[in-house]
C-alpha cells in the first residue's frame, strides 16, 4: 500500500482521553478511534494488526484439532435462564447488554457463549463416539463493563477467541485443557509477549481449574504473586500463603478493658502496645441474594490481614442454595444507610466482637435471622487475643475460641496474600509482586452447564450421562493493545515481527526527485513480490516528518532511498534497536528476509 492513499491520519498530542502508553500511542499512530465509551473503530492498520494475532491465534487452535465456528451473538434470555445466570449478568453484574424484540422477548448480546454453545451440544452430541470434540470462533463480544478504560483493554465491544470442549469424562476434559495450555503458551510466544501463566480465580463462569495468562506491563490491572523458583504463580484474587507469624500474646487473663477511640487496628494496637497479630478483627458484610434473601455475615480474621473480597464472594456464591437462592447479587460493606434495612439496634462499629448477638438483626422475612459467622486460620489459630466487646470504647484482651467465644463453624481462607508472605509450597521463599494484562483464560467447567441445561450423551454402558466441558478465551484486541504496552519507545510504537501491520516502510525523502522515487517503486513492487509486506511513504512532505511518522506507527524495518542511492544503496533502520546500516540495493530483500525470519523463528 501507499500512505499516500491509506488514510493514515498522526497525531503529535497525546489524545485528552487515553491514560497509558499503549492507548495513547495506537490513537497518535491512527490505529484506533474512539466512537464512544468503550467503542473504537479499528482502522485499516489496525486490523491487519488484528488479523494477524487472529491468525496466529487461529492456527495455534486449529494444530490441537479444534474446529472453528462462528456463533450468533443474538442470544435468547431463555437460555440463560436454563443456565441460571441471566440475573447475574443482567443484574448482579449486570454486564450483559440487554435488549427486547418486536415480540416482546429478551436478548442478551454476547458477552461469552456457555449457554449458546451448550445448546449446540445438546442437540448435536447423542453418542461417547462424537467425543472429545473442541469448537472455537472468533467474533466480537459485548460487555457493558463498568468502567471501560485504556482503550482496546477494556472495550465494551472487543474481539475475543473463545472455544468450548466437550467430553465424556474428567480425564479428556484434562487432556484438552493441558493441549490448550499449550496452545496458549505457542500463541503468546508467537505473538512475541513476555507473559506468564497463574493460577487464577474461576469467577462467574464457574467450575473448577483455571489458569490465566498474564502478559506483564506496569499498566496490568493485575497483580500477580509468584516465587522466584516459578513453582509458584497465581493472580492475587487467587493467591494463598503464609502469613508472618502471629507474636504471641502477653494477655493471659481474659478482662474487658477501656480503650477509648480506637475504632481501627491501628489506634488499638498503639492503645494497647500489643501487634495487631494479636487481635482477630470482625469484619462485617451485606449479601444479597437474587431471590431477594439478605444475609448478614462477619468475617473473623487477624487484625494485620485483610479480606479477599473475590474469595469471600465465591464462597457466598456456594452459600446461595442455602438461603434457597441461586446467585449472589451484590456483597457489599454496609453503609449506615444499608444498616438501617436491617440493624435492630444501632451497632457497635469498631469494637464488635465475633459473638455479636443476632439479636443486632432485626426480624423479617427476607433477613436471615442468623449471621454468618467465618473464620479465616489467621483468627481461629490465635489464643488469649484482643478483640471488640460489642461496646463502644471498649474491647477485650485474653480471650481465646472455646472458652469466651465460639469458634464460626465455617473456617476458610479468606484472606489477601501480599507480597513479602511466606510461599506456601517452600516457606523458604517469599513472594514477590508483578502486574500483568490478562491476555487468556482457560477453565475446567466440569458439569456445570451441561447439567443445568440438561446437555447428555450416550456413554459406552449406554447410559446417558452430563457432557464435562472445558472453555478456553483470548482477548485478541486486548492482547494487541498490550503488545504495545509492552513494546514502545518515547517515539512510538515497536511491534513485534509476527503482528506488525507491515514488515517494512519504504521512505522517500523527497517525492519529486524522479531518481529516488523510481528506485523506491522499484523496491516496492520488488519486495512485496518476495513476501515482505512492504509500504511504501509516498506521501508529500519534509523527510523529518516522514520519519518520525514511521518510528511512531512502529514498523519493524525502514528502508529509505536517500543520498546513498548515487552508491546504489538505501539506508536499512531496524525500529527495535534503532540500528542503521547502508545497505547495497540488491542485498536489501534478503537481509530483511533474513531478520524476519530469525524473528519469526
Ligand atoms: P477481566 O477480568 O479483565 O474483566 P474476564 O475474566 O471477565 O476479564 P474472560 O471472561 O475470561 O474475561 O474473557 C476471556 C478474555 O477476553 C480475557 O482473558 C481478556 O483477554 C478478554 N477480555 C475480557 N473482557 C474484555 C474487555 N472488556 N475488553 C477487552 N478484552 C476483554
Ligand atoms: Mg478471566
Amino acid at each position: 500500500m501507499r500512505l499516500s492513499q491509506m488514510l493514515l491520519v498522526t497525531l503529535r498530542e497525546d489524545p485528552a482521553e487515553a491514560e497509558i502508553p499503549s492507548h495513547k500511542l495506537l490513537v497518535r499512530a491512527g490505529y484506533i478511534r474512539r466512537i464512544g465509551s468503550g467503542i473504537y473503530a479499528y482502522l485499516p492498520l489496525m486490523w491487519r494488526v488484528l488479523r494477524k494475532v487472529s491468525q496466529i491465534v487461529r492456527e495455534e487452535m486449529d494444530k490441537t484439532g479444534a474446529l472453528e465456528c462462528m456463533l450468533p451473538q443474538i442470544q435468547p434470555a431463555e437460555l440463560w435462564q436454563e443456565s441460571g445466570r441471566w440475573d447475574m449478568y443482567t443484574k448482579a453484574e449486570g454486564i450483559m447488554f440487554t435488549l427486547t424484540d418486536r415480540q416482546g422477548r429478551e436478548i442478551g448480546l454476547g458477552p461469552t457463549h456457555e449457554e449458546v454453545i451448550t445448546a449446540v451440544a445438546r442437540d448435536l452430541i447423542g453418542s461417547y463416539r462424537q467425543l472429545p470434540v473442541n469448537l472455537y470462533q472468533i467474533q466480537s463480544k459485548f460487555r457493558d463493563e463498568i468502567r471501560p478504560r485504556f482503550g482496546l483493554m477494556r472495550g465494551r465491544e472487543f474481539i475475543m477467541k473463545d472455544a468450548y470442549s466437550f467430553h465424556t469424562n474428567e480425564e479428556s476434559l484434562r487432556e484438552t485443557y493441558a493441549q490448550m495450555d499449550q496452545a496458549y503458551t505457542n500463541m503468546f510466544t508467537r505473538c512475541g509477549l513476555k507473559f506468564r501463566p497463574v493460577q487464577a480465580d474461576s469467577g462467574a463462569i464457574g467450575g473448577s481449574a483455571s489458569q490465566e495468562f498474564m502478559i506483564l506491563a506496569e499498566a496490568g490491572e493485575d497483580e500477580i504473586l509468584y516465587t522466584d523458583d516459578n513453582q509458584y504463580s497465581a493472580n492475587v484474587e487467587k493467591a494463598t500463603s503464609l502469613p508472618v507469624d502471629a507474636e504471641p500474646s502477653s494477655f493471659d487473663k481474659y478482662e474487658k478493658l477501656e480503650t477509648p477511640n480506637t475504632p481501627t487496628i491501628a489506634s488499638l494496637a498503639e492503645f494497647l502496645k500489643c501487634s495487631p497479630t494479636q487481635i482477630v478483627k470482625n469484619v462485617l458484610y451485606q449479601a444479597v441474594y437474587d431471590n431477594g434473601m439478605t444475609v448478614l455475615v462477619l468475617v473473623s480474621i487477624r487484625g494485620d490481614q485483610d479480606v479477599n473480597e473475590v474469595k469471600i464472594t465465591n464462597e457466598l456464591t456456594r452459600q446461595a442454595k442455602n438461603y434457597d437462592a441461586t446467585t449472589l447479587i451484590a456483597l457489599t460493606v454496609p453503609d449506615e444507610e444499608a444498616q438501617q434495612k436491617w440493624a435492630a439496634k444501632p451497632l457497635p462499629l469498631g469494637y464488635i466482637a465475633p459473638n455479636l448477638g443476632d439479636d443486632y438483626i432485626a426480624k423479617a422475612k427476607d433477613i436471615a435471622p442468623k449471621f454468618l459467622r467465618i473464620a479465616d486460620p489467621t483468627a481461629a489459630e490465635l489464643k488469649n487475643f484482643v478483640t471488640g466487646s460489642n461496646e463502644s470504647g471498649f474491647h477485650t484482651v485474653g480471650g481465646n475460641w472455646g472458652a469466651e467465644f465460639e469458634l464460626p463453624e465455617v473456617q476458610l481462607d479468606l484472606r489477601i496474600a501480599m507480597a513479602g508472605d511466606r510461599a506456601s509450597h517452600d516457606p523458604s521463599q517469599t513472594l514477590q509482586t508483578a502486574r500483568g494484562i490478562e491476555a487468556g483464560h482457560i477453565f475446567q467447567l466440569g458439569l456445570k452447564y451441561s447439567k443445568a441445561m440438561g446437555a447428555d450423551f450416550m456413554d459406552e454402558d449406554g447410559k446417558p450421562k452430563p457432557l464435562w466441558m472445558g472453555c478456553y478465551g483470548v482477548g485478541v484486541s486486548r492482547v494487541a493493545q498490550a503488545a504495545v504496552e509492552q513494546s514502545h519507545d518515547e517515539n512510538g510504537i515497536i511491534w513485534p515481527v509476527a503482528i506488525a501491520p507491515y514488515h517494512a516502510i519504504i521512505v522517500v525523502p523527497n517525492i519529486k526527485d524522479a531518481d529516488t522515487m523510481a528506485a523506491a517503486e522499484k523496491l516496492y513492487g520488488e519486495m512485496n513480490a518476495a513476501g515482505i509486506e512492504t509500504i511504501l511513504d509516498d506521501r508529500p512532505g519534509r523527510a523529518g516528518v516522514k520519519f518520525k511518522d514511521a518510528e511512531l506507527i512502529g514498523i519493524p524495518y525502514r528502508v529509505v532511498t536517500g543520498r546513498s542511492l548515487k552508491d546504489g544503496k538505501v539506508e536499512v533502520v531496524q525500529r527495535a534497536n534503532g540500528e542503521k546500516q547502508e545497505i547495497a540495493i540488491a542485498e536489501v530483500i534478503a537481509t530483511i528476509q533474513g531478520w524476519i525470519t530469525e524473528a519469526l523463528h
